[in-house]
């Protein structure tokens, strides 16, 4: 596992972390031997960071590593949690969730601890609880060594929370789709620009960027016979000279060895490769079933509906054809506020779309198709 000094933060990370939302499941729970085994191989093959949040596999994601990395030395490896800012309703809520984080996770500190998921509206919070304060204050008390925050949100608002207080890290959706389609590019420059390091997620999107449409696997296949589809997504976020840490939420040991081989000797991406992945960006495009660009004229809802992310997930999964990844993103990852389902046909959002998108009806029908596939 190659590894990367981070000068800002004076220390070395591995160039993959193991992101610690998508472990394997047995009865709706995490399968705690198969997925022991792979926190064991993860560590031994030289990834010793592990990213968790309090909300990652219904809780149990901390408990889970709070019980399996006591098997090793607290300061052979980075434990990384996140303050879930939607719990956050009254004074006092951030203390209690933060110890009650420590406690489950079975440790004294975090190594790095983030604001999670934060967007223009849970920056409010943010703000009105002072959340930033609370986590600098955690940081001098010893209980975290590096403050950050996640993101989901355009430019704007993050260039002006970035630059608001003193991070240090960002951790941002990167991948070479993200990049040309939803901006991903304007959001790493900003850090770039700031000089924070950025900590990648989702750096093959979902899955996304795994296995798609055969066609446009081919191109890949065809260059490198013995790589996976994996590989050229997370050489290619690694290929950007600010970042720091890239982060995979591995769920097989298939998985788990790929990435390692992977981020062994690991190459940039050369400008031959690059034309390559142009190539595979067009035919994706190419399958388009909801023309939305993601300019988010349309929001915000009202009712808090997320629709470009519902047309992003529906458009991914026709891309891909991989339904346990769109159940994932659209059931697991979004909170039924933001999903189709909730669409209140009031059209407020139907004359603000430049693509003529008749949205309630596309968002019914979204709804409805994502449900047919929870059924067996
Ligand atoms: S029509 Fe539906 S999605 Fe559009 S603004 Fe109204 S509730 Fe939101
Ligand atoms: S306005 Fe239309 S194209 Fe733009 S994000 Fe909304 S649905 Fe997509």
């Amino acid at each position: 596992m190659d590894r990367k000094f981070i000068e800002k933060l004076g220390l070395s990370l591995p160039r993959l972390g193991y992101g610690c939302m998508r472990f394997p499941v047995k009865d709706d729970k995490i399968d705690f031997e198969y997925a022991r085994k792979l926190i064991n191989y993860a560590y031994e093959n030289g990834i010793n960071y592990f990213d968790t949040a309090y909300n990652y596999h219904g809780g149990e994601s901390e408990t889970f590593l709070g019980k399996v990395l006591t098997e090793y030395k607290r300061e052979s490896y980075f434990l990384t949690s996140k303050l879930p800012v939607w719990k956050v309703k009254e004074e006092g809520d951030a203390e209690k969730l933060f110890n009650e984080q420590l406690r489950k996770c079975n440790t004294k500190y975090f190594d790095f601890y983030l604001l999670h998921s934060l967007h223009k509206e849970s920056i409010e919070t943010v703000e009105k609880f002072n959340l930033y304060d609370f986590i600098l204050k955690k940081k001098m008390e010893g209980k975290i060594k590096y403050i950050g925050f996640s993101f989901h949100d355009n430019n704007e608002v993050l260039q002006k929370f970035a630059a608001a207080h003193k991070w240090d890290f960002i951790q941002l959706q990167i991948n070479y789709w993200d990049w040309v389609e939803n901006d991903a590019k304007s959001l790493y420059e900003t850090l770039e620009n700031l000089n924070i390091p950025c900590f990648v997620m989702e750096p093959v999107r979902g899955g996304f960027l795994a296995s798609f449409a055969p066609h446009a696997m081919k191109r890949f296949t065809d260059f490198h016979p013995d790589k996976s589809i994996a590989s050229w997504a997370l050489r290619w976020v690694a290929s950007l000279p600010n970042v720091a840490l890239i982060l995979s939420g591995m769920s097989t040991m298939e998985q788990l060895k790929d990435n390692i081989d992977t981020f062994t000797d690991i190459e940039p991406i050369t400008d031959e490769e690059q034309k390559v992945i142009d190539e595979v960006i067009e035919d994706l495009r190419e399958i388009n079933p909801i023309p939305c660009t993601g300019c988010r004229y349309c929001m915000d809802c009202e009712y808090g509906v997320d629709i470009p992310g519902v047309f992003g997930i529906y458009n991914d999964y026709k891309r891909s054809e991989n339904k346990d990844m769109a159940k994932r993103n659209y059931f697991t990852f979004m909170s039924e506020k933001r999903q189709g389902g909730n669409c209140q046909k009031c059209l407020e959002c139907m004359q603000k779309c430049p693509q003529h998108i008749d949205i309630p009806l596309e968002l019914e029908k979204i709804h409805k198709e994502m449900l047919a596939l929870k059924t067996p």
